[in-house]
Order: C-alpha cells, then structure tokens, then sequence
C-alpha cells in the first residue's frame, strides 16, 4: 500500500497489537527529518515504520507554506558548510529519482552592516571553505537587483550556490522514495508513549502497540512531550511568513532576485523569488517571539503579524509593498544555543533525538536522514556532529 493512508507495507510489520517484534527502526513523526531518515534506512534495507499524528506535508507543524531556503554561505556556522555540501549532493539525487525540481538555485545573499553577525559569519564560511562569492556595497546590490531598496554604506555577500526548496515536495518525494524501499508510514496515528527496554523499545499509539530495536523521534514541535524533562532544550515558536503583492514582478523573478537574509537594524529577515504562487514571501526571525503551543497554534494573521514584516518591505522592497495575499503560520523549535540536536536519548540509549529545527533545519534534511542511518546501522557516522551533542546542556537539563 502507498504512501497517504494507514498502511502497512511489505509484510515485515506486526500488526498492531499482536506484540511481535516486526521492526528494525520505528521514526516518530514524518515531517522533513522523518521522511528523511526513513529514506536512507530503508534503502539500507532496515524494516523502518514511519508513525505520524496528522496526514504527509500537512500544515501543522515546521515544514509548510511552499519553500525553505538552501545557502552554503552559512553565517551561523562555518562548521555546517560540510554538511551542507552533502545536503546539496543529495537533495539533488532525491530529485533525480523523483522526477520533478525540488531545489531552485537562485544564489544567495546575505546583507547587513558590516559588522553585523550575518554579513561576517556568511563571509567566514565563504573565506574558511573556499566558497565562491561576491561582496557587494548597497549601491552594488541595488544595481545588481533592482528590486532592493538600501543605503550605499550596507555590505552583502553573494554566493551562487544557494537557492530554495519546495518543501512539501521534497517530504512526499522523501516518504515515496521511503516507502518503494520498503518502509511502512502510517499516518493520523500519534504515538501516545515509548518505553524502551534492553535492546527493544516499544512504542503505543491509539491503534496499538509497536516494537523494533530502535526508536528514532523526529517529532519537530512536539519533540518536548516525547522527552520529559527536556522542554528547555525544545522551545516551540510560532512563526507567520507573508506574500505581498508585487507591482514589477519582473524584478522578483527568480533569475534577478536570489533569497536573502537580511540583518536590519530592527531583527533578521529571510525572502524569496516569486515562485508558484502570486506575491513576494518574507519571514522575520523569531517573528514577535511568541512561544507555542503545538496542539493550539494561533494560526490566523492578525494585523500585527502582517506589521511584523510590512515595515522590511515598505523600507527596502517598496516594488511589493501591496496587499497582503496569503499568509502561513509555523513553528520553529529552538534550542537554547539555536544549534541542532542529534544525539542518543541519555536514558535510553537505543532512542535517538533528532531535534533539529531552531528555524533553520530543513535544509539538512536528507544529510540528516544519512546521519540517522549511520547511527542506527554501525552507532557512528563519518559526518561531524559534535556540537549537536546534548552534553553541551548538561547544565540546563
Ligand atoms: C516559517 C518557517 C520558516 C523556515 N525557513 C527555513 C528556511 O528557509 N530554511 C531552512 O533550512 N529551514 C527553515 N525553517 C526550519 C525548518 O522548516 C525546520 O527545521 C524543519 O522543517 C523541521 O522539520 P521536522 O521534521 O523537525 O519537523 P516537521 O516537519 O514539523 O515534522 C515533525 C512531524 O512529527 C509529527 N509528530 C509530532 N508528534 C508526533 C507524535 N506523537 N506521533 C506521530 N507523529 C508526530 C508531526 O505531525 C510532524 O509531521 C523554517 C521554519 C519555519 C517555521
């Protein structure tokens, strides 16, 4: 059975409730880093089941509304650029077997003052990695893309690597290439608890129970009511972007208008190309920095969530300062540092955590995925993953 409804596939899962062992890896949660995970382990031919509360590339948690941006100039690490080369490398091997674009390269720029914490780290990582890139004054980048609006004295940094995802796309080609190799996704059915035992976890949800010699959760959100005494680690945030209609939509194509990030004397913002549906989309970091709960998210935009980003874009792309045309609203969940979490539940070490959001996350998805799978399938992987150690809040916890 495929991919979309409850099923189970290729005859290696118990059916709920019987209490056999059918499983190598259960994932909780077929979001980005779910489906991710599920992909390389099935193809390493792990009996993967997938449980997920609502339904594939829903609108209910981290990885909706259309696109995520892809930059390898990472101004919040240069450590990540490693990681990313292989995100790269492997989003576009998931395309290819899919059969349809999922990442859009547009290049990438990363504006502020000089000085300011995501034109330096951007051009750290280009300098540290070799990276090709431009600098560019205000008065460059105005002339180079015309639909910005910014003073001659702001730096910017372009790389020509970065680009966009299509988000939803890229989870059900994930979850499809998953499921050809063999995992079950079962969906609308929340895991209730875990426990894990030995060398087994078991795992309950409303239709019954399940059990494997492992447990990935990859739950986004809801991560903190899986794992007690961690909620400080897991802070869900509400997020809303916007499209606003644009009046030259010509210079916000997706040739002439590469994604950026936008270090503004007021807070940090990230836009995109016009792409698939009308309006220029804008986000604000950390938004109006409103906590959330996952089950009850406040998802209409009020007028205050649409003066969040107005004033970005009346100030420096007046070119789409029209109506409000459509809106979304997201979590991020931030861990105290904004860093990722990948690491071995301390209490049960056959449950892995896999926590990486802090609102910058979905880009890594599918190296990600190969993390897990190297740490399900040999407990070590040749990628770094040392500063996602949970041990770095050994004092919060
Ligand atoms: C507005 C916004 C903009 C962003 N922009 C970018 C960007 O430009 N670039 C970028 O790289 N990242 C960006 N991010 C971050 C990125 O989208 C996230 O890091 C990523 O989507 C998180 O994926 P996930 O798999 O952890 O979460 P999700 O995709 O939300 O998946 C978690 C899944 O677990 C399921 N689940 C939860 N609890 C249970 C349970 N008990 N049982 C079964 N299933 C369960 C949920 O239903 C969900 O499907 C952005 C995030 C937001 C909100």
């Amino acid at each position: 059975m495929g991919v979309g409804s409850p099923s189970t596939s290729r005859g290696t899962g118990r059916e709920p409730g019987t209490g056999r062992l059918g499983y190598d890896v259960i994932i909780v949660g077929a979001g980005g880093m779910g489906t991710a995970a599920a992909t390389h382990l099935a193809a390493r031919g792990q009996r993967v089941l997938v449980l997920e509360r609502h339904h594939l590339a829903h609108d209910r948690g981290s990885s909706h509304g259309l696109t995520r941006i892809i930059r390898l100039a990472y101004f919040e690490h240069p450590s990540y650029v490693p990681l990313l080369r292989r995100a790269f490398e492997l989003w576009r091997a998931l395309e290819t077997r899919a059969g349809e674009p999922l990442l859009h390269v547009t290049g990438s720029l990363d504006v502020g003052a000089s000085g300011s914490q995501v034109f330096e780290g951007a051009l750290r990582s280009c300098q540290e990695h070799d990276l090709p890139h431009e600098l560019l004054t205000g008065r460059a980048l105005r002339g180079r893309f015309p639909a910005w609006r910014i003073d001659d004295e702001a730096a910017a940094v372009f790389q020509p690597d970065g680009g966009f995802l299509l988000s939803e796309r890229c989870i059900l080609a994930q979850a499809t290439q998953a499921t050809e190799a063999g995992a079950t996704v079962r969906v609308e059915e929340p895991v209730l608890e875990w426990d894990a035992r030995g060398d087994r976890v078991r795992v309950r949800t409303g239709r019954g129970n399940y059990e494997a010699s492992q447990l990935v959760l990859a739950a986004g959100a809801w991560m903190a009511g899986l794992v007690p005494g961690m909620a400080a680690l897991m802070r869900p945030e509400r997020q809303v972007v916007g499209w606003f209609a644009i009046a030259d939509p010509e210079r916000f194509a997706p040739a002439r208008f590469p994604v950026f990030v936008h270090d503004a004397p007021d807070a940090v913002y990230y836009g995109f190309p016009e792409h698939g549906v009308a309006g220029f989309k804008i986000g604000k970091y950390h938004h109006r920095g409103q906590a959330a709960d996952p089950d009850a998210l406040d998802r209409e935009c009020h007028p205050e969530d649409e003066a969040a980003l107005r004033g970005e874009v009346a100030r420096h792309f007046p070119l789409a300062n029209g109506a409000l045309v459509r809106s979304a609203a997201c979590m991020f969940t931030n861990t105290p540092d904004e860093h990722f979490i990948i690491d071995r539940h301390p209490g049960a070490p056959a449950v892995l955590i896999v926590s990486p959001c802090s609102g910058h996350g979905f880009k890594f998805c599918p190296v990600i995925g190969e993390i897990v799978a190297d740490l399900v399938t040999r407990d070590a992987t040749a990628h770094d993953i040392s500063a996602f150690r949970l041990a770095r809040f050994s004092a919060l916890r």
